[in-house]
């Protein structure tokens, strides 16, 4: 008799930069509200998920060590909302592929939880429309609607309610990594500590900015890139404002703090540029390393699903 022996059902899911992140105050549930702009980035992790007596999480590359592998990560949560969703166990062997940072600020945690969501939408042939799936990931995560989704889009409320923008052309970036990463709570303290002491600027609202991503011309996008919690993350981590001067002056067209940090996103004229702003940056000493990516890029899709005799 011939065994079937199942073969994983893998998907790949986008890193997020935001391109426009305005701070509210915070609200009485302890959220801010926010408006923010998201771009999905080319740089992405995998996710694959084969059944299992049960469930288990197993994490490889990029820091890979840092990642828990229970009930904390949000790949973990992902298959029981799921599970329990559609009325079944979550037997499962997950495996992350990290290609994101870990704790960088660009929803590594949030991607692998969509990519998950996708993954055993497939594996458990169970049909959920992108909108079902959409419900699931609003409950793991303010980020996790977005990665799933993919291209640009304004988020808003925590940055889970979420609507296309139109954004023409191909956008070209450089991220450079932190040597450590930044806990996004901690930079949302930082900031309404910055905010009680002070006033640090705030950024406006982002029509200009919407008008540039539909004209495609990404030197109209540059000067237009701002992130509230900027501020927050140089104040925890000064070393920040070295890397995004050195991207700078190494020719990018703009650097912004991606998130609540720590990574830094440097838009480029174009890719030739990335990657010349990329060598000079990795050899500048101010960071631990870098990456080049283009965007916007889809959300969390199966690249492949087979079962084998
Ligand atoms: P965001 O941009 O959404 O605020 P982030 O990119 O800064 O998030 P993540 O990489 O999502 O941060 O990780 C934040 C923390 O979440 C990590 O320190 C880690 O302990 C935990 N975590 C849980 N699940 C995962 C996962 N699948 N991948 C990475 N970190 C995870």
């Amino acid at each position: 008799m011939l065994s079937v022996v199942p073969s994983p059902v893998v998907v790949r899911a986008p890193s997020k930069v935001n391109l426009h992140l305005s701070v509210g105050d915070q609200r009485a549930d302890g959220y801010h509200e926010l408006t923010t702009v998201f771009q999905a980035l080319s740089l992405s992790d995998e996710v694959s998920v084969v059944p299992a007596k049960a469930l288990r999480v197993s994490v490889r590359g990029e820091n890979a060590s840092s990642v828990p592998t229970d009930e904390r990560n949000l790949v973990w949560k992902a298959a029981v909302l799921l599970a329990d969703a559609v009325g079944r166990e979550p037997l499962v062997d997950i495996t992350i592929d990290k290609g994101i940072p870990v704790a960088g600020g660009m929803a590594g945690g949030s991607t692998d939880a969509a990519a998950t969501l996708v993954a055993l939408n497939a594996l458990w042939e169970l049909d959920l429309s992108r909108e079902e799936l959409t419900d699931l990931a609003a409950q793991l995560g303010s980020d996790v609607p977005f990665v799933l989704h993919g291209g640009t889009a304004v988020g808003t409320g925590r940055g889970e309610k979420l609507l296309p923008v139109l954004s023409r052309n191909t956008f070209h970036w450089v991220l450079a990594l932190a040597k450590g990463g930044l806990q996004t709570p901690a930079v949302f303290r930082e900031l309404d500590e910055l905010r009680e002491k002070g006033s640090p600027p705030r950024i406006g609202e982002p029509e200009e900015l919407m008008h540039a991503l539909a004209s495609g011309d990404a030197t109209a996008l540059a000067p237009l890139l701002g992130n509230d919690l900027q501020a927050a993350a140089v104040s925890l981590l000064p070393q920040l404002r070295r890397t995004l001067r050195a991207g700078v002056t190494a020719g990018a067209l703009a650097g912004i703090v991606s998130g609540s940090g720590p990574t830094c996103a440097f838009l480029c004229a174009d890719s030739d540029t990335a990657v010349a702003v990329g060598a000079e940056l990795s050899g500048a000493g101010v960071c631990r390393t870098v990456r080049v990516a283009s965007g916007p890029v889809p959300g969390a899709r199966v690249v492949t699903s087979e079962s084998i005799g």
